[in-house]
């Protein structure tokens, strides 16, 4: 059973009851707010002198820090992209009778903070104690689903003896990003303005040149009282304050608002952008805090009638499954073409809110169920729209075709550990699955006319280029890559990566098929830009026909790498606890050498191309490889759960299922303090609908074939396809199938 270490169970909240100064930054991770335009770590508003990462940031607002590496090579990535820390929108400086409050010197009492799920809001209560006199604070934020550049705060006081009371409601643009490498100031040409009526401060990133500004405006609410002009007004280099303040007399309540927008001229145009900013502001403060809000639930509402899932029996599992897909939500509302979804979201720095392959392997199946078409296919754009760089960062090494970055901002490789960099090439198949699992789920095969052919020739081109024939085996090899198992690198034949090399060849022959026949005009426009010639397909099915597939013959399993057996096999049983993590407890060498894998990598190939195995295979496979598996990608434990799932292993999989759904909330690899593990959040969403629920569609009809772990009492969930809303209910006797919307299925 579990044992839940920080939040107390709850299905809509994540609750933290009681202060805990001591394991702040993990709650600040927890309770981050976002809206797909921007997003901030759950900070407290008034002055803390406790522990604290503070992180304000706008989607797609980056800087190209200077990366750190000893002995350049050629071709090494010049910048590590990273999401920047931006002014601080929320702050509150609060004053009781001349004294600070700060919850890092007085210690709150009955403190809870809560991230409430079904709303989308950040709520705060405590009672604080100072100079013998007390006071009740309740304090609420949000950043509107519904007018994105919008977010508002309602700061209330209820004393419980006289006092006087000052707030001071501010923008502050000095901040740095912890993880800079160089403690360098990522932002220049700061300016601020302030008068009566509102602040603001704009600032435009060094090198990349985004210009955010940030507005706010305050008013003071008293009883009937509406104090909506400072006392006084102060603006200093990055900087601006408004002050309020007033009497309570015991009993009586004061609530400060603070409304503030972000707006950024990657959506406005630069000469614009305060008007634009400061007439938001002033349509914000007009419309008030309460119709804000209910405007901002409304969006939640709408998004939890196409996404939630209803577990009956196990509240914590039930926690933990919304609070993937709250996350999910609130990181990427797909809108965008040119965001995608970084690891960490707005939750921290780490990971620099760049792309990683995690977007197709992961995050698409999520959106594909959970949000309309465009959403989806927004995220297949952003990766057309880099195809160009894809073919330069495959020219860089030599190579033909496009290789697609590892992690990137912008479609250039953004990432400077050359084992990811250069050798996690299994990205590119990622992008190419995506394209077919986009098509598969929603029947637009026309999309491979639009943009998807493009993409997938180039990948193709480039595994084409990438194998070497073996003359004297008679096959196709791939030296030196890594593999999704980051704890082995430059090893030969990874059997993830030639067979989805493989499979995206044939998969771009059919797509080409597909193209010639429903547009042929298109395609040969598509083949003369690109310069492909007949003996290069030809090429390509020889590939197809004998890729490398290395095997442990003894045992009748797929092998990781060629060399993995050379390895000592040990257990992760085995291993003393104190050992793990290893990436925390172990020297990088010891870790390479080591059988332990981080995260499914020959599952990962049997869960993309499930069909082509059966179920002794996945066992024999599951049997060998989830022994040796740490799960220290938090992207693991969903794709075994998966699995563990399909070959009747309904305990494991349900252990699998926890570990991912509640990675952060119980902190099961003691790094949630610095974000959280938001591109794996689609993969619990996975591990239910796919592991739990059974779904699949090979055919265009989806198709459940669904067990209840034995400790629920019924499994609920939303899911959209083809332009229909289902909802999929199971019990422990019956599964229902409801179109909620749509038209009729068709076999
Ligand atoms: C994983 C990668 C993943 C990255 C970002 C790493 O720990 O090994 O597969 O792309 O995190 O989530």
């Amino acid at each position: 059973m579990f044992v839940l270490k920080y939040v107390i169970e709850h299905p809509w909240h994540i609750i933290e009851e009681g202060y805990h100064p001591e394991d702040n930054r993990l709650y600040e991770s927890l309770m981050s707010l976002g809206n797909g335009h921007m997003g901030h770590r759950g900070n407290f508003e008034e002055d803390f002198t406790g522990d604290s990462l503070q992180g304000s940031y706008a989607a797609g607002v980056y800087y190209p820090d200077k990366t750190r590496v000893g002995w350049w090579k050629n071709g090494y990535p010049e910048y590590f992209a990273k999401v920047l820390n931006g002014t601080n929108v929320i702050g509150i400086h609060v004053e009781i009778d001349g004294d600070t409050v700060d919850l890092g010197k007085i210690q709150p009492e009955n403190f809870t903070r809560i991230l409430d799920m079904k709303n989308g809001c950040l709520d705060r209560s405590f009672t604080y104690n100072v100079n013998g006199k007390s006071f009740d604070f309740k304090i609420k934020r949000f950043l509107s689903y519904d007018m994105v550049e919008v977010g508002a705060i309602s700061y209330e006081i209820t004393a419980n003896n006289n006092a006087n009371i000052k707030f001071t409601p501010y923008l502050n643009g000095n901040v740095h990003n912890e993880d800079a490498n160089y403690d360098e100031f990522f932002w220049e040409n700061c300016s601020q303005s302030c008068d009566n009526n509102m602040g603001s401060i704009t600032m435009t990133t060094k090198k990349t040149g985004f210009t955010v500004h940030a507005a706010t405006k305050s008013v003071l609410r008293k009883g009937s009282d509406v104090i909506a002009a400072p006392v006084s007004i102060k603006e200093d280099d990055k900087y601006i304050e408004h002050v309020f303040e007033t009497d309570l007399k015991a009993g009586e309540n004061v609530a400060l608002f603070k409304y503030f927008t972000l707006v950024t001229d990657r959506d406005h145009d630069l000469n614009d952008l305060s008007v634009y900013g400061e007439k938001k502001l002033t349509d914000a403060y007009k419309a008030g805090f309460e119709k804000l809000y209910a405007d901002h639930t409304a969006k939640w509402a709408d998004i939890w009638k196409e996404a939630d899932i209803e577990i009956d029996g196990d509240i914590a599992a039930q926690q933990g499954i919304r609070f993937n897909i709250y996350h999910m939500k609130q990181t990427y509302n797909g809108e965008d073409p040119r965001l995608n979804i970084g690891p960490k979201g707005f939750t921290g720095e780490k990971y620099g809110g760049s792309t990683y392959w995690d977007t197709e392997a992961y995050c698409l199946p999520f959106y594909l169920s959970t949000s309309h078409e465009q959403i989806p296919r927004n995220l297949l754009v952003y990766r057309y729209e880099h195809l160009e760089k894809a073919i330069e960062n495959a020219a860089k090494l030599g190579l033909k075709g496009a290789l697609y970055p590892m992690v990137t901002m912008n479609g250039e490789e953004c990432h400077n550990e050359w084992e990811i960099t250069f050798e996690e090439i299994h990205r590119n198949a990622a992008i190419a699955y995506g394209i077919f699992n986009y098509i598969r789920y929603t029947g637009e095969s026309d999309y491979l006319v639009e943009y998807g052919l493009d993409v997938l020739l180039n990948i193709s081109r480039f595994w084409a280029d990438r194998v070497n024939y073996n003359p004297y085996k008679d096959c196709y090899m791939m030296l030196g890559v890594t593999g999704p198992n980051e704890y082995e690198n430059n090893v030969n034949n990874n059997w993830y990566t030639n067979l989805m090399a493989a499979w995206t060849l044939e998969y771009s022959l059919e797509a080409l098929e597909y193209v010639k026949n429903s547009n042929s005009k298109r395609a040969d426009e598509i083949l003369a830009k690109y310069d492909f010639i007949e003996d290069e397909f030809t090429t390509w099915k020889d590939i197809i026909d004998k890729i490398y597939l290395p095997e442990i013959e003894e045992l009748d399993v797929f092998a990781q790498q060629d060399g993995y057996m050379d390895k000592e096999q040990i257990l992760v049983s085995e291993l003393d606890p104190a050992d793990l993590p290893l990436n925390q407890k172990w020297s990088w060498d010891k870790i390479l050498r080591s059988c332990f894998i981080k995260q499914a990598d020959v599952l990962q190939g049997i869960f993309f191309l499930n069909e082509r195995y059966d179920a002794d295979t996945k066992k024999r496979n599951f049997d060998f490889y989830e022994p040796r598996t740490v799960h220290e990608s938090s992207l693991s434990p969903c794709v075994y759960s998966i699995i563990a799932g399909e070959i009747g292993y309904h305990n494991k999989a349900y252990e699998l299922y926890q570990r991912s759904a509640r990675l952060d909330l119980d902190n099961y690899n003691n790094d949630t303090d610095d974000g959280l593990h938001i591109t794996s959040m689609a993969g619990t969403w996975m591990s239910v609908v796919y592991g739990f629920g059974g779904f699949s569609t090979a055919d265009g009809v989806p198709k459940f074939n669904p067990f209840l772990p034995t400790n629920w009492n019924g499994l609920n969930f939303h899911m959209l396809f083809r332009n229909r809303l289902l909802v999929v209910g199971i019990d422990k006797e019956n599964v229902s199938i409801k179109m909620v919307s749509g038209e009729p299925l068709k076999n």
